[in-house]
């Protein structure tokens, strides 16, 4: 067997089915590597390794008895965002310090019920609001790359920092994340990873600590993009729990990951082509279209029209929902409690200690814009525009399959070096990602190059909604072509 820390999780799985390797084992390997990248990284809010060597003995166990499910035994990192079952669910925010959840969010349970272990819970940005990983309550992650000849700290991406930073570390062999308006996608193309966002109601929102409802997306990470395929359709399914979830059958995800692109119509839409973009990042997505053309897909200019009102529209719509949602964070129900004169003077000391300033700053914007007056010209509006991005996308997939865009407008950056200007230049980063929020349509990222600097780079794939297959197809199309073996440089 080669080295446990190189293999992606397909080979882990493969590993643990012949024997070569106990679930203990491949998890006490994961977690002594959790607690050394920990310091260095701050990756993580949880490891727990009594907890996880007892799910990793209970799967060898399951094995034992002819009992393996998909994922049996594979050491996963789970995003502080999903509650787990007694143990401790924070959303990186001190107004949740010592929750422990009563109950499992959905899609862990599903990732358990098909065998799989947990290692550690993963730093974020508090309530998943950043896109840099800096406002966490236990302090910014530090990504495991850095560029050429540089000992810079540089962010992870945001807000699912944790989960990325310690799977580029090979810690795990996949972690989960959400995305409301990138989560998931911009740290991955931040660290070479691929991230998945399916679409929205396919994977269950319950029991994840809510951001923007509507918005909100839990999803996967993989080192590949058949690793992220086969975590995304154990994660998905039908929950009654849910609402908004999905009653369909969920795709064979893995399985379109092995299906010619050949024919398939790509779009490329020039609202994407922003000002200030480095010109590598141009080029990159020249080399995308290249890779597909030659692989029998037909190239076709689109427009997105409504692509520029996106992100105004996201920063309104998401901080009025968390405005809502945050409002049961009163210090009587969970986590933390600040005591003050009366009930009133006790919720304003809670909140006032317990939220770090950039949800603050949310909840501010969010009341703003849904309060009496103000309602119809930010909220309503919003909600218009959200119905008109929708509408492009429906536009477009009548002429294409699927769509081919950078990531993110830049590579990751310095630590401090956006988060203490205008919070407005830390929005513009989620330029590319926030329109499939809006629409609820799947879209993800793949490690597609490296930059100037040796920094790991993005492309996204979006599809109508419901059609993760056709964009797995055009992932691993993409993932072939662009041959993305780099890793970080071990120096934590
Ligand atoms: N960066 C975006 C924000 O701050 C998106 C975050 C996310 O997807 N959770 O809201």
């Amino acid at each position: 067997m080669s080295d446990v820390f190189s293999m992606s999780l397909l080979e882990a799985r493969d590993a643990l089915s012949r024997g070569d390797v106990s679930s203990a084992e491949l998890t006490a390997a994961h977690v002594k590597a959790a607690e050394v990248a920990q310091g260095p990284l701050n990756c993580f809010t949880v490891i727990d390794p009594e907890h996880a060597l007892g799910m990793a003995k209970a799967s060898d166990a399951r094995r034992a008895k002819g009992e393996a499910g998909a994922l049996e035994g594979v050491p996963l990192v789970i995003k502080d965002l999903f509650a787990t079952k007694g143990v401790e669910t924070t959303a990186s925010s001190n107004i949740l310090k010592g929750f422990k959840p009563e109950y499992e969010s959905s899609v862990t349970q599903n990732l358990w019920d098909a065998g799989a272990v947990m290692v550690a819970k993963s730093s974020m940005d508090e309530f998943a609001m950043g896109s840099s990983n800096e406002t966490a309550a236990t302090g910014p992650v530090i990504n495991p790359w850095r560029a050429k000849g540089s000992e810079e700290k540089l962010v992870p991406g945001g807000s699912s920092g944790g989960s990325v930073s310690a799977l580029a570390a090979d810690i795990g062999y996949g972690a989960t994340g959400t995305d409301t308006g990138g989560s998931i996608r911009q740290p991955a193309a931040f660290t070479g990873l691929v991230g998945v966002k399916p679409t929205y109601g396919r994977c269950s929102r319950w029991g994840v600590v809510a951001f923007a409802s509507s918005l909100d997306h839990p999803g996967a990470f993989g080192k590949t993009v058949r690793d992220s395929a086969l975590l995304t359709q154990t994660m998905a399914g039908h929950d009654p729990k849910d609402s908004t979830s999905y009653p369909g059958a969920v795709p064979d995800m893995l399985g379109a990951c092995d299906k010619l692109v050949k024919g398939l119509r790509i779009g490329v839409p020039k609202e994407y082509r922003v000002d200030g973009m480095p010109g590598e990042i141009d080029a990159l997505w020249e080399k995308g279209v290249e890779w597909l053309k030659s692989q029998g897909c037909e190239i076709v200019d689109i427009s997105l029209p409504m692509t520029k009102y996106a992100l105004p529209a996201y920063y309104i719509i998401a901080p009025a929902e968390a405005s809502s949602n945050l409002a049961r964070y009163d210090g009587m129900r969970y986590g933390l409690r600040v005591e003050g004169e009366d009930l009133i003077d006790t919720y304003e000391k809670t909140r006032a200690a317990g939220f770090g300033k950039e949800v603050q700053r949310r909840i501010l914007i969010g009341t703003y814009v849904l309060s009496a007056g103000y309602y119809d010209a930010y909220y309503v509006k919003a909600l218009k525009v959200r119905r008109r991005i929708y509408e492009d996308f429906q536009a477009a997939f009548e002429k294409v399959d699927a769509i081919l865009t950078p990531t993110t407008p830049s590579a990751a950056f310095g630590i401090g070096s956006k988060s203490k200007a205008d919070p407005i230049e830390m929005y513009l980063n989620d330029i590319f990602t926030v329109t499939a929020n809006i629409a609820g349509i799947p879209a993800m990222s793949v490690p597609a190059g490296l930059d100037a600097q040796g920094l790991p780079l993005g492309l996204q794939v979006i599809t109508r909604a419901l059609d993760e297959e056709t964009m797995f197809s055009v992932a691993a199309a993409i993932e072939d072509a662009a041959g993305f073996t780099a890793k970080p440089e071990r120096w934590w």
